[in-house]
């Protein structure tokens, strides 16, 4: 007999073929995989950004694949759009809040007129603090000028902060970027909404103390910061900045080379400066091994309300915990000798900021993607954070909380790992790197569970989609699996760039699509799990 199903079969095809009749698309690698629908790219894109592209896709191609999927967003369902930047910006979800800021840009000058009044209504949500709201003026330039809604957006930014908050903005973050809150005031050109908003708006734009500044409490930081700029000696200099909490942004540079400065620094600093400054603390002495301070600072960066009220991500953590072990700066910033107890702590930091996910109590298969793609971007713009190595990190998370999971790595070829998270997340990631890198195929966890006779409720495949290299698509040998072990297994993919293809097939309900990274993919895991 001619064996035609040799070329034509659904239940087993190449993975260099699409499965007949599946709708599936060619992906970078020259596989057939799904095409991820243009609400699901959009949260790719608002938590993976488009920074540094992937091995296969070029920055410049995958940030304009990834805005036009936004633009359509925005054009299907602009209000729709504004709510899911919200809701993933507000929340902290993703490791860098740039992709969010300029999704709402696009939003608030291409949007219909309900689109724009949503998007500048959510302007505050959005961009929370300075830098953001410069940032917003940058993207929303590339799309069009200063128009009503836009002056009346960035003016009730400004209005609507408490006077006292308002001066804590303007002195923290002056300017950025190429932006300042002179040129922000000016465009804007807001009518202040209290004698104190208009103080601060004067220092702001003509950067003189405006008169009766001492005699207004809302002012009591910009006084403090005057004096602080004629102050040359160090104990005052601390005193000062204890007393008036004074950010380290607004403290000369001469002053940052003493222990003392940042003692008084740290006492009210928020918790993810705190995490960007471990070095410098540890290179000026205050942070030493055993020193009162190094058990403060400790002690704070393991309080897991203090992590989920400050939002920090947990990618944050991780990248902070990367550049500490290694004694040395990524882009210069000197040398310093890493403290343990400092180490130990953003471990625990690490686990802790993903907040508490409740157990789903099924057997998972945590796969990890290590072919040779996987070790090519910096996710969210952090250097040598690939996406190999996220992947890691984020499994370990699902692995602190499932008793039973076993962790697998796969390229053309799949190795068991013998990875916990009771292991440090620095060690683990070094053993990771260690693997060797080869081709894609993303069947073969579930081909190898099935040879082996492994029992998975669910198989977690961390990869970028873009799998090649197999004689069967990873959906087929999972139905193949279900089949042969009578257990009804799932799929969750978790992708960790934000290219627009999937290996989870859309008509299957035991197929699940998540973005790597998003803090809320643990606790989604666990729920489609558990379901
Ligand atoms: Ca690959």
């Amino acid at each position: 007999m001619f064996k035609f199903t040799r070329f034509f079969a659904t239940k087993a095809t190449p993975q260099r073929e699409p499965i007949p009749g599946s709708h599936q698309v060619p992906n970078s690698a020259g596989g057939f995989t799904w095409r991820v629908d243009d609400w699901a790219r959009l949260d790719r894109f608002l938590i993976l950004g488009s920074e540094g592209g992937t091995y296969y896709i070029s920055e410049h191609k995958l940030t304009v694949e990834n805005a036009e999927a936004v633009r359509r967003c925005i054009t299907a369902d602009g209000v729709r759009t504004v709510d899911r930047i919200v809701a993933i910006s507000d929340a902290g979800r993703a490791p860098r809040n740039d992709p969010a800021i300029f999704a709402l840009a696009m939003a608030a000058k291409l949007g219909d007129e309900r689109t724009r009044r949503a998007a500048y209504a959510a302007l505050p949500k959005v961009c929370r603090i300075g830098t953001h709201l410069m940032h917003f003026a940058d993207y929303a330039q590339g799309f069009g000028g200063w128009g009503r809604g836009m002056r009346k957006a960035v003016g009730a930014w400004f209005n609507a902060k408490p006077a006292a908050d308002l001066a804590f903005q303007l002195a923290k973050y002056q300017s950025r970027d190429g932006w300042s809150n002179r040129d922000l005031l000016r465009l804007a050109h807001p009518r202040a909404a209290s004698p104190s908003h208009d103080r601060l708006f004067a220092w702001a734009v003509k950067g003189e103390l405006p008169e009766a500044a001492a005699d207004d409490p809302a002012l009591a930081l910009i006084v403090a910061m005057a004096e602080l700029a004629k102050t040359t000696d160090v104990k005052a200099a601390a005193k000062l900045i204890r007393d008036a909490r004074i950010p380290r942004e607004c403290v000369p540079t001469q002053l940052l080379v003493h222990a003392e400065i940042w003692d008084a620094l740290a006492a009210a600093m928020p918790m993810t400066a705190m995490i960007r400054n471990l070095a410098t603390m540890t290179r000026v002495g205050l942070i030493a091994p055993g020193s009162a301070a190094t058990r403060r600072i400790a002690e704070q960066l393991t309080d897991a309300r203090r992590l989920a009220g400050a939002r920090v991500h947990p990618i944050a953590v991780l990248a902070a915990l990367l550049t500490y072990r290694s004694g040395h700066g990524a882009r210069g910033g000197g040398t310093w000798s890493p403290v343990a107890q400092i180490a130990d702590a953003l471990d625990t930091a690490f686990y802790a900021s993903f907040g508490f996910v409740e157990a789903a109590g099924k057997r998972m298969l945590l796969a990890l993607d290590v072919s040779g793609s996987m070790g090519c971007g910096a996710i969210a713009g952090v250097p040598n954070l690939t996406p190999r190595i996220g992947s890691a990190a984020m499994a370990l998370v699902t692995a602190a909380t499932e008793r039973s999971s076993t962790f697998v790595a796969f390229s053309t070829e799949l190795t068991t790992l013998s990875i916990s998270p009771r292991q440090r997340l620095d060690d683990v990631v070094a053993e990771v790197e260690r693997l060797p890198m080869g081709g894609t195929d993303c069947a073969l966890p579930m081909l190898w569970a099935q040879q082996n006779r492994v029992d998975v409720d669910t198989f977690c495949v961390y990869t970028d989609n873009e799998t090649w290299a197999g004689s069967v698509h990873p959906a087929q040998a999972l139905r193949a699996y279900r089949d042969a072990r009578g257990i009804p297994a799932k799929l969750v993919v978790v992708g960790m760039t934000s290219n627009g293809f999937s290996i989870a097939d859309p008509d299957d309900a035991g197929m699940l699509d998540v973005v790597g990274f998003d803090t809320a993919t643990p606790p989604v895991i666990a729920d489609f799990a558990r379901a």
